[in-house]
Parts: structure tokens; C-alpha cells; sequence
């Protein structure tokens, strides 16, 4: 089956899916994206992609390409065209095609493309054994609240992080602490038992995966606290792990050459990930219903 992509009021295989050259996302990542798991063919925490891919045009005042409605049923098309049940949803808006040129187009009309892929959620060893972080250092702009695709600083550390053997990098902002992760937010679990990350602001993300597992760790009763911590603080954790939506959530066991508590996923962690598992199973059945 070939796959199918939407492209600006059109369904194309996926192979012509092309947008203009003077596309102003192509030109200057003058655009914002959002990707949105689906599990057993329901979305998992659609309403708050969509409420953030709002809000991130907001901050750009690019005006959204059409209603929610009308967004959702196009979300639905491409999962049913390409009978996606278990995967992703990728979709990208950028301000519009027109000629190259710094300053807001008078009249460019904002370009739409979603994609959809199968793809399993982390199973087998990255999930029973953890994986390992690099820290490196954050170069991106000050603006990271915004899921923009503006990606660079992010695409240098994640690839850092494979050159050194490590599955991501968690960047480090100038006052030594840790940011997030290349495409994740950052947690530790410390030996008090409280499991940190770090605040929403302007220099990280506010994960749809992070607020989940922060309703979840509260819900449990667990000690959650939201602030920023240093590498050596994270490098004395006894469990952490990172959070997103085709990650979810993923035990981290060794910070650069330091291995975290005995080695293995932690306790709390594997707690929150049965958590984690449950909750997108109840989305599931939302979304079968
Ligand atoms: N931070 C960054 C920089 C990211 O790219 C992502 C993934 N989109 C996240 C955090 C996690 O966000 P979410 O849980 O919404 O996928």
C-alpha cells in the first residue's frame, strides 16, 4: 500500500507530496508542527496537541489554516488512508508561500501538511533497560516554548548523542541545568523519592506527554515537584527517565559516563510507565466509543 500525504487540500502519494520552493517553512522554519500518537486508531491527547499547535501560531501570528473541526477530519482521513492504528500523526503549518522575503507576506495563505506512519511505541531493551543521555550544551533560541520547526540546535545534540553511543542528549542551559531533552523532557527521581522536572517557561517545552505523567504521578499520590535541577543533581538521581509523545515515557540509566542507581529502570519509574500504559489505553477506548 502506498502512503498517502495531505498537502494543502490535496491527498498525494506520498512520493509527489511536495510543497512550493517559496514555501516560507522551507525557507526560513518560519512554521510550527505537532506530532500526535495514535494507539488501537484513537489519538492520544488530541484536544491538547491541538490546543497547543494553537497557541504556538498564536506566538507567531500565523492564523490557523482552517477550524478544529474541519483539522480533526483531515487528521482522521490520512490515519484511515493509511490504516494507521498504531503510529504517528505529523502535521506541519507554516505561514504560507511567497516571495522570499523577511517581513510577514500581506497575503500568504497558511500551508497544511499532514503525514501519517506506523510505528510501535519503545519496546523490548530501551524500555526494560533504560538508555543513556549525553549532556550537551543549549544553543537554541529563547523561545523554546514554541513547537516551532526551527530545529537545528536540537537535530546537532540528538546526533551528538548517537556519536557517542547514547540514545539522547538533555541540553544544558547557561546556569547549568538541564533543559530538556533533543525531542523529550527531562526527570529524575531523587533518593527522597521525589520526582522532578522541570516548570513550564520559555526555555523548554511544555510536553502533552509531561503534563499526563505529572496528572498521573499526583494522582498516585507520588512527590512531585516542578523545578530545575543541575547535571550533578541529575547525576546523583536514583531514577530517571524522559518523556514524549513516540518515546512516552523512557527510563534513562546512565547521564554521560555516570550510571544511575543500580543500573536498571527504577521502581517509580516502571510504576509510571504501567500508569502511562493504562492511560493511553483508556484513550483507546475514548477513542472507540
Ligand atoms: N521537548 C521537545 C524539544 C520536543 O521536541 C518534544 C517532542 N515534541 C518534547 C519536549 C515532548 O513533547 P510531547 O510530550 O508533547 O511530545
Amino acid at each position: 500500500m502506498s502512503r498517502i500525504a495531505y498537502v494543502n487540500g490535496r491527498y498525494l502519494p506520498h512520493r509527489r507530496a511536495a510543497v512550493h520552493v517559496e514555501d516560507r517553512g522551507y525557507q526560513f522554519a518560519d512554521g510550527v508542527y505537532e506530532v500526535i500518537a495514535v494507539r488501537g486508531g484513537g489519538l492520544v491527547d488530541e484536544e491538547p496537541h491541538l490546543d497547543r499547535l494553537d497557541r504556538s501560531l498564536a506566538e507567531l501570528r500565523i492564523a490557523p489554516p482552517m477550524g478544529r473541526g474541519a483539522l480533526k477530519v483531515i487528521l482522521r482521513e490520512v490515519m484511515r488512508r493509511n490504516l494507521v492504528r498504531d503510529g504517528m500523526i505529523y502535521l506541519q503549518v507554516s505561514r504560507g508561500v511567497a516571495p522570499r522575503d523577511h517581513s510577514f507576506p500581506a497575503r500568504a495563505r497558511p500551508a497544511l501538511v499532514v503525514t501519517a506512519r506506523h510505528k510501535q511505541p519503545p519496546a523490548g531493551a530501551a524500555v526494560e533497560q533504560g538508555v543513556g543521555v549525553v549532556t550537551v550544551e543549549d544553543i537554541r533560541w529563547k523561545r523554546c516554548d514554541i513547537k516551532s520547526v526551527s530545529l537545528l540546535p536540537n537535530v546537532l545534540a540528538k546526533q551528538d548523542a548517537l556519536d557517542a553511543g547514547a540514545f539522547d542528549a538533555w541540553m544544558v542551559g547557561a546556569d547549568g541545568r538541564i533543559t530538556e531533552g533533543s525531542a523529550s523532557n527531562a526527570w529524575i527521581i531523587t533518593k527522597g523519592r521525589e520526582v522532578i522536572t522541570r516548570p513550564p517557561s520559555q526555555e523548554i517545552l511544555d510536553g502533552v506527554t509531561r503534563r499526563a505523567v505529572k496528572a498521573l504521578a499526583r494522582q498516585e499520590g507520588l512527590s512531585y515537584v516542578e523545578r530545575a535541577f543541575s547535571v550533578a543533581e541529575a547525576k546523583s538521581a536514583t531514577e530517571a527517565f524522559l518523556t514524549s509523545t513516540s518515546a512516552r515515557i523512557l527510563p534513562v540509566t546512565r547521564i554521560d559516563d555516570v550510571r544511575l542507581g543500580d543500573g536498571k529502570p527504577g521502581p517509580l519509574t516502571r510504576k509510571l510507565l504501567r500508569l502511562y500504559a493504562d492511560y493511553e489505553r483508556r484513550a483507546e477506548r475514548a477513542a472507540a466509543e
